[in-house]
């Protein structure tokens, strides 16, 4: 049973259950096996989420090396006409999630 508020799967028993995610009452009972069934249903999917922005998250994490091996940084940046090279942006916190290595653990 999922709750008519926010959607949030329902775990409880008793002719209120309250959703811990809103404080919605809701009326009824809810089983927990199928509660269980729907969160591992869920939670398969957010793994599935999970692995397929972890890919593309390498693929991005490559691309960008790639274009940092291929140019020497960013023209524009800078209104006066310099360039802002890739180590000075790296340094100066404009890449502030650059990390040379793109391997996660967590995957
Ligand atoms: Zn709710």
């Amino acid at each position: 049973m999922r709750c008519s508020e926010c959607s949030n799967i329902l775990i409880g028993s008793g002719s209120a259950v309250y959703c811990v995610v809103c404080k919605a009452q809701q009326r009824g009972t809810t089983n927990i096996l199928p509660a269980i069934e729907l969160l591992q249903s869920e939670n398969a999917s957010l793994r599935q989420q999970l692995a397929e922005a972890l890919e593309k998250n390498k693929a991005m994490h490559q691309q960008l090396c790639d274009l940092m091996s291929e140019s020497r940084g960013v023209a524009g940046l800078h209104l006066n006409g310099d360039l802002a090279e890739w180590g000075w942006l790296v340094e100066n916190e404009w890449l502030s999630l650059w990390d040379e290595s793109p391997e996660a653990d967590n995957a």
